[in-house]
Parts: structure tokens; sequence; C-alpha cells
């Protein structure tokens, strides 16, 4: 779990019951389509693979139900992909995050400047408004003539 062990025991106090090497196989809906159980499954870990990491494997005949009313699918942190739906002249790298001059935050589109998780990824805090600063400047400087 890639988490402080703070978090773990702050999330605990507070009320949340981690499954662990548990693996959400699909929605119940009811016969209205709102969603009424989450089927589980339980984890094991098998054999070590070339890396040494024991991937977890299903436990066969595991499956249970959690009531659910309300799922919220909190995993990944991969780059909105509306941008380059969008506005194709905005330039991204492979993974869909925005290419900027690193001096300035200008993207490839005139006027566009860009900064923060969706430059770098997912990073920090002070990184993103390290960003925003530098983009403030350089705006500044845009629109009191500064050429593109
Ligand atoms: C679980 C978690 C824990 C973290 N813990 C830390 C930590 O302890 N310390 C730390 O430094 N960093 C932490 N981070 C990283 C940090 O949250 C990010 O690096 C930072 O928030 C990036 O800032 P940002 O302004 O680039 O993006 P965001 O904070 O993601 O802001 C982007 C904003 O754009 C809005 N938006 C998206 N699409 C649209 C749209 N189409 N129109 C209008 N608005 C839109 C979003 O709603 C959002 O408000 C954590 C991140 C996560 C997910």
């Amino acid at each position: 779990m890639p988490a402080r062990s703070e978090e773990i025991h702050h999330g605990e106090q507070e009320g949340l019951r981690f499954q662990l090497l548990t693996h959400p196989k699909s929605f119940i809906g009811d016969k209205d389509g709102r969603l009424k159980a989450v089927e589980c499954v339980r984890m094991e870990l098998g054999a070590p693979d070339e890396s040494g990491r024991r991937r977890p494997v299903e436990v066969k005949g595991s499956e249970f139900c959690i009531d659910a009313d309300v799922a919220i699918i909190s995993i990944g942190n991969g780059a909105n992909p509306l941008i380059p739906q969008t506005t194709p002249d905005i330039k991204v790298n492979k993974w869909g995050n925005i290419t900027i001059d690193q001096d300035t935050g200008r993207t490839s589109k005139k006027g566009v400047f860009s900064g923060g998780d969706i430059v770098r990824g997912g990073a920090t805090v002070i990184l993103a408004m390290g960003d925003g600063r530098r983009a403030a400047d350089s705006m500044h400087e845009y629109l009191t003539g500064g050429a593109w």
C-alpha cells in the first residue's frame, strides 16, 4: 500500500476498513440499475516472478459481496484524455501529459501555458505551485508585448 503508516493509522481511526488482497470483480445493480453491492474475490500471493515480486492470484471460490450504494474508483493517476481529444494543437507526450517549454511554461499553442501534474504526471503541490508562478511571469511578459 503506497501510503505513510500514519495515513493508514488515521484512516483506520476515521473508520476505514481496508480489504487487503481483495479484488473487485463486478458491480451488482438493482432492477433500476442502482448499485447495491460490489462482488469481490480474495487473493493470495503467488510465486515470485523474474523481478522477485509475488503477484496476487485469485483464491478460487472465495467470491463475496459488499453491500454498497456508492462506489468511488480511485485507482491510477493518468492524464485526462480530454485535452488531446479536443485541442490537438496542444502537444502531449505518449502518456498524454502536455509538453511545455521548461523556462516559460508555454505550450505548443499560442497564448496557452501549462504546468503541474498535467505536465509532470503525478508530482507534488510545491512543484505545481512553482510552475504556476513561472507561467504567471511568462503570461505577464507575453501580454505586455513579448513575442511568442
Ligand atoms: C491521493 C494523493 C495524495 C497526494 N499527496 C500529496 C502530498 O502529500 N504532498 C504533495 O505535495 N502532493 C501530493 N499529491 C500530489 C498533488 O495533489 C498534486 O501534485 C497537485 O495537486 C498538482 O496540482 P495541479 O494544480 O497541477 O493539479 P490539480 O490539483 O489536480 O488541479 C487540477 C484542477 O483542474 C480541474 N479540472 C480538471 N479538468 C477540468 C476541466 N475540463 N475544466 C475545468 N477544470 C478542470 C480539477 O478539478 C482540479 O481542480 C497527492 C496526490 C494524490 C492523488
